[in-house]
C-alpha cells in the first residue's frame, strides 16, 4: 500500500512536469525517493544501449514492482492531456536506441523490483517468469527440475521480453522455431494501460502482435515458456551431469557448407544434431572471432594452415549433440559419427569437445568477459542482422564475404539456416518469402583508435553497401533487429503485413505511447 501511494505521488509530479513542460533542471528538484526516479545515474544508463551509437535522455525512469505499476504509468501517458513516451527497457542490448523514450518514461524491466522469482510447473513443462527477467536467471531456476527452454539466444543476458519482441534465435530455431515459437501466454499491459493476459486462444490478436512487435502493441510483464529435459549424462550409476557434445567443422566451398546446413536442418523425424550454426572465418584475432575461444592451442591443425582455397574465406560450422539419461560417450559417439559421415567439410578439420550444458549455453558471457578485459565490451556496436533467403544466399556470398568486406570483418560472421514453416506467420515477424532462410549477423565492433578499416564511419558505410548491394540485387533480404528510419522503410519491412501491423497499432496503443525509440510511429502527443 505504502508503495503504490509512493508511486502515486510519483507520478503525481510527473502530470505537473508534463503539464508544464518544465525545464530539464526543474525535474531534478523532484523526489528521487520512489519507484519513479529522476536520478542522474539512471537517466544516463537508460539513454545509452549496447550499441552506443546514439543517446537519448529520457524524463525519468520507473522501476516498476508490479504489472500495476506498469499499467498505472502507461495509463496516466495514455489519458493525460499531454502525453508522454514510454519504453520498457529490458536490458539495453539494443543497438541503435530502440528502448530508449525521448523526454519520456523508461521502464526498466530487468533488475527492477517486480521481479520475482520464475514459477515451474515441472507437470505441465512451462516457467513463468517476470518480463524482465534475464534469461540466464530462467535457465538457472528451470535447471533445479531437470528442465530448461527448448529456444534460446546466444547470449542469456538479454530479457525474456526483449528477446520476445523481436523473436529470439539461435543454433535450435530450425528444430524449436524462434522463442517466440516457444511461447504459451503473456501478460501484456497495452498502450491503454490495460493489464490482459493473452495466448494463441485467447486475445490471440494482442498474443500475435506482441510476438516479435518490437514493443508496439504492449509491455511483456510476465511470459508463460515452454520447458524440456534438461540434456544428462550419467558419470555414474544414478549421478547425472547436463552435458552436450559441442563440435565444429571447417569448409572451404561456401556451396559445400550450406549444402550441409540445410541437409542438417531438413532431418525431421530421424536422428540429428540439436543446435546447428555457423560462421565465417576472414582472418583470425580477438575482436574478429571472440565467439571462437572453442579453437585452443591444442587443435589438431590451425585454421591458418587450411588452405581456404579460391578467396581467403574459410566456413565453419557449429553443432552439438544433447546427452540424454540413456545415452553414454559410446551411443553420443556412434550418432555423430554417422551424422558427421553425411558432410563434406575439409578433412581433418573436426574440433569437439564434451562439456556442461551451461557452459555452452552460456559461451558468450565468457567471451564478453575477456572483451571487457581488455576495454573492447563498451564500444560501438555497428550491428547488421539479415535475413536472407536459401535461394540468394551463394549471391549474398559473393557480393557481401568475398566481395564488401575486404579481409577486416571487425567481428564474428554468424550464418546459419532456419525453416519457415517453425515460424508462426500470424506474429508481428516478417522473414523472407522462401521456406529456408538464413541468419547472417554482422556483429561488428567500432574500434575509433584502432586501424582505419575499424572505425564506426567505416563500418557503418559497410552496412550500407551491403544494404545497397541487396537492394540493387532483389536479395529479398529482411532486417532482423531491424532498424529504419522514416515510416517508408518500415511500411517496405512489413510489406503485406504493414496494414495488419498498422491496424494492431491503433487498437492498442493509438495514441503511439510505447517504444517509440523504434521510429514506426511519431507519437500522437
Ligand atoms: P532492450 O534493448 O532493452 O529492448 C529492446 C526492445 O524491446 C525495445 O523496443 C524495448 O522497448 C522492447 N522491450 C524490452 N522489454 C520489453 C517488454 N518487457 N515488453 C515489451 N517490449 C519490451 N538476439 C537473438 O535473437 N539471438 C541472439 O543470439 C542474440 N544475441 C545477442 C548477443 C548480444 C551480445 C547482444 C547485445 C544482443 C543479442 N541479440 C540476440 C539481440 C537481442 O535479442 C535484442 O537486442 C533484444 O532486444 C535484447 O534484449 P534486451 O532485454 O536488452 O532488450
Amino acid at each position: 500500500m505504502a508503495a503504490k501511494l509512493l508511486l502515486l505521488s510519483a507520478i503525481c509530479r510527473l502530470i505537473v512536469i508534463v503539464g508544464l513542460t518544465l525545464h530539464p533542471t526543474d525535474i531534478l528538484l523532484v523526489g528521487t525517493e520512489n519507484q519513479l526516479s529522476f536520478n542522474r545515474s539512471d537517466i544516463q544508463s537508460a539513454s545509452l544501449d549496447f550499441g552506443r551509437m546514439k543517446t537519448v535522455e529520457p524524463m525519468a525512469v520507473l522501476h516498476p514492482a508490479s504489472a500495476s505499476d506498469v499499467s498505472n504509468l502507461v495509463k496516466l501517458a495514455f489519458e493525460s492531456a499531454h502525453g508522454f513516451a514510454v519504453s520498457a527497457r529490458g536490458h539495453g542490448h539494443s543497438i541503435n536506441g530502440q528502448s530508449q523514450a525521448a523526454n519520456g518514461v523508461v521502464i526498466q524491466m530487468s533488475g527492477s523490483r517486480g521481479r520475482w522469482s520464475p514459477e515451474v510447473s515441472e507437470k505441465l513443462m512451462y516457467v513463468d517468469v517476470w518480463g524482465g527477467e534475464l534469461w540466464i536467471d530462467v535457465l538457472k531456476s528451470t535447471l533445479q527440475y531437470g528442465l530448461a527452454p527448448k529456444s534460446w539466444t546466444d547470449y542469456l543476458y538479454l530479457s525474456v521480453g526483449g528477446t520476445l519482441s523481436n523473436a529470439g534465435i539461435s543454433g535450435q530455431a530450425f528444430n524449436h522455431g524462434p522463442q517466440i515459437s516457444n511461447v504459451h501466454e503473456v501478460e501484456v499491459v497495452t498502450g491503454k494501460g490495460e493489464v490482459v493476459t493473452c495466448a494463441e486462444d485467447k486475445n490471440s490478436e494482442l498474443f500475435h502482435a506482441v510476438m516479435g512487435g518490437l514493443g508496439q502493441f504492449g509491455i511483456i510483464t510476465r511470459a508463460r515458456i515452454a520447458l524440456e529435459p534438461a540434456p544428462q549424462r550419467c558419470v555414474y550409476v544414478i549421478l547425472y551431469v547436463y552435458q552436450v557434445r559441442w563440435i565444429r567443422v571447417l569448409y572451404s566451398s561456401f556451396s559445400g557448407f550450406t549444402h550441409d546446413q540445410e541437409y542438417l536442418i531438413s532431418l525431421h523425424g530421424q536422428p540429428k544434431f540439436d543446435y546447428v550454426e555457423g560462421f565465417v572465418i576472414v582472418d583470425e584475432g580477438l575482436i574478429n572471432n571472440w565467439r571462437s575461444s572453442f579453437f585452443s592451442p591444442s587443435n589438431p591443425i590451425k585454421i591458418s594452415s587450411i588452405n581456404a582455397g579460391g578467396g581467403n574465406v574459410l566456413y565453419c560450422l557449429e553443432i552439438t549433440k544433447n546427452y540424454y539419461q540413456h545415452s553414454g560417450p559410446e551411443s553420443i559417439d556412434q550418432e555423430v559419427e554417422a551424422l558427421l559421415q553425411k558432410l563434406n567439410y575439409i578433412p581433418g578439420s573436426v574440433f569437439t569437445t564434451d562439456l556442461p550444458y551451461v557452459d555452452f549455453l552460456d559461451r558468450v558471457h565468457k567471451a564478453e568477459l575477456k572483451l571487457r578485459s581488455k576495454g573492447l565490451w563498451d564500444v560501438p556496436h555497428p550491428w547488421l542482422n539479415l535475413f536472407v533467403p536459401k535461394s540468394r544466399i551463394a549471391d549474398f556470398d559473393q557480393g557481401v564475404f568475398k566481395g564488401i568486406l575486404g579481409n577486416k570483418t571487425s567481428g564474428p560472421i554468424l550464418i546459419y539456416p532456419m525453416n519457415k514453416n517453425k515460424w508462426d506467420d500470424k506474429t508481428s515477424v516478417v522473414t523472407p518469402n522462401e521456406d529456408v532462410f538464413y541468419l547472417v549477423a554482422l556483429l561488428r565492433s567500432a574500434l575509433e583508435n584502432g586501424e582505419e578499416a575499424l572505425t564506426l564511419e567505416r563500418l557503418s558505410d559497410e552496412n550500407r553497401r551491403i544494404l545497397n548491394f541487396c537492394n540493387e540485387n532483389n536479395i529479398g533480404v529482411k532486417q532482423y533487429l531491424p532498424h529504419h528510419t522514416t515510416q517508408q522503410e518500415w511500411m517496405d519491412h512489413y510489406g503485406e503485413k504493414w496494414p495488419q501491423f498498422y491496424k494492431r497499432k491503433m487498437e492498442f496503443d493509438p495514441r503511439h505511447i510505447l517504444a517509440t525509440g523504434q521510429k514506426i510511429f511519431e507519437p500522437s502527443f
